[in-house]
């Protein structure tokens, strides 16, 4: 399995939830973050990877993972709407929410129905290729975590009511080693207070327990997940949660002779998964509630079963929303004319015959656009498209070359929402400094808000150290062959 002529370097992402470049940069220029200073000045630093849409952690993580946007991978967000049960899925966006909704169900859509339902058969993870190749690889604090090996998980007996599995106990295909919260540990006397996700401290001391016992695979996913919670009620200037969590990177890299060596050892890679956009404080001013603006329809309560009088389902991911037309009477285009009058409503997309229509409720006109055609874009994707070219702030050349700009790789990341799963449905999205109120959602005034296709949610941090390769494009949805590509190299059957 190893490659006879130099010992292979194990993989280490920590993906760092909410972590955005200028912050990082200024935590590292002032001393609060040596750990990742050293990272940064001893490797490679791309400060705009682009990130999923919508800039949901799930959605996220499933494009880091699989190497695909969400008409592939079939992740459409946070919260969607289930065209064939005819049912909101919610994995937990917020607390108030989920006890709404039902902890039972929120719980069982994360841990279960994500993964083993929701997560397309027909792409495959990191964890599932590496498996096939029979290279090891472990996933700490994830809650997208499909892999080959069939696990016996349980919830703990405490919240196993809470739960729709017999006994609290289900079976799941994980990467060889897992963790995740209190379902899963590689340290058998490992603490967590949190039911799923452990927090930063959890996470560092699980990846420090495969370093100290030698077991490091040739590919390990971190998560650390409490920056986001932070940034939602500090705003996204807040530092504390970097130095935090820098500490941890410093103890782990402490465990080697020196920081150099860990370089040598291992290739190590610290990413953001969203950036944030900062909201206003003037609660009337900046939440859009779409239940208002669209108050002549019979909109579906979440709190019960949709009825068959229900015109519409509002599914909001914070500065992203989809809407969901049920009534078939009921034209999209009356619903788009409605939202069109909002000038709070930067980005709104349907689907229209083959193609892709975009309105704004900010810029005039109309641009039509779909996959393969005369124009090429940065990223090599060809596209045929008609019409206004601001409303995604697209740059144009006379060759008929493509590049982004308020909206980064916005053609193929619209294209992906608005086919990630069935049903007759509208994308929206919020302008900065905005967000949507649904039923119940959590707003975050006078914090940030993510979710929606502009750059400062969408761009992200990525530093890569201990290796010269990076990947083919600045998008994370170019990790997953970046991240095979150099265990290949090293690791051979
Ligand atoms: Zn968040």
């Amino acid at each position: 399995m190893r490659n006879n002529l130099q010992s292979p370097k194990p993989v280490i992402l920590l993906n760092i939830d909410s972590l955005m470049s200028e912050p990082l940069e200024i935590a590292t220029q002032t001393g609060r973050a040596p750990a990742l200073k050293f990272l940064m000045e001893n490797g490679q630093f791309i400060p705009n990877m682009v990130s999923s849409f919508p800039t949901m952690s799930v959605t996220i993580d499933s494009s880091l993972l699989t190497g695909t946007y969400a008409d592939q991978h079939h992740v459409p967000g946070l919260n969607w709407f289930d065209h064939s049960r005819k049912e909101i899925i919610n994995y937990g966006t917020g607390f108030r929410e989920t006890f709404r909704l039902g902890v039972r169900r929120s719980v069982h859509n994360m841990l279960y129905r994500l993964n083993n339902e929701h997560l397309s058969s027909d792409v495959s993870t990191i964890y599932e290729e590496l498996g096939n190749r029979g290279i090891p690889s472990a996933s700490i604090n994830s809650f997208v975590y499909r892999g080959n090996t069939p696990r016996r998980l349980q919830v703990p007996r405490l919240f196993s009511t809470l739960t729709r599995f017999e006994k609290g106990k289900w079976t799941s295909h994980t990467p060889p080693l897992f963790s995740l919260g209190l379902f899963s540990k590689l340290r058998p006397w490992g603490f967590t207070s949190q039911i799923a996700a452990g927090n930063y401290k959890y996470t560092a001391r699980e990846l420090r327990t495969l370093i100290r016992k030698n077991k490091l695979p040739a590919f390990t996913f971190c998560i650390f997940q409490d920056m986001d919670l932070r940034l939602h009620f500090k705003g996204p200037k807040d530092l504390k949660g970097i130095t935090q969590i820098d500490r941890e990177i410093q103890k782990t890299l402490n465990l080697y002779p020196s920081w150099e060596e860990a370089l040598k050892r291992n290739i190590w890679m610290v990413m953001g998964d969203n950036g944030h956009s900062p909201t206003g404080s003037k609660h009337r001013e900046f939440a859009i509630d779409l239940r208002k603006l669209l108050q002549t329809y019979r909109i579906a309560r979440i709190e019960r079963p949709v009825r068959k009088k229900d015109q519409l389902v509002v599914c909001v991911n914070q500065r992203m929303a989809y809407i969901y037309v049920l009534d078939k009477n009921l034209p999209l285009s009356a619903i788009i004319e409605r939202l069109r009058n909002d000038r709070r409503l930067d980005v709104i997309a349907c689907k229209k015959d083959d193609s892709i229509r975009i309105v704004s409720g900010m810029r005039e006109g109309s641009l039509t656009f779909r996959p393969t055609g005369d124009y090429q874009d940065v990223y090599d994707q060809t596209w045929s498209i008609e019409g206004n070219p601001e409303l995604l702030d697209l740059k144009v050349t006379s060759e008929k070359k493509l590049s982004y700009g308020d909206y980064p790789d916005a053609l193929a990341r619209v294209y992906s929402a608005l086919h990630s799963h069935s049903g007759r449905f509208i994308v929206v999205n919020a302008k900065p400094g905005y967000e949507f109120k649904a039923q119940l959602t959590p707003a975050h005034l006078s914090g940030a808000a993510h979710g929606s296709l502009h750059r400062q949610e969408s761009l992200v941090p990525l530093v890569i150290a201990g290796t010269t390769e990076q990947p083919t494009y600045p998008r994370l949805v170019d990790m997953k062959e970046f991240i095979l590509r150099i265990c290949s190299q090293q690791y051979r059957r």
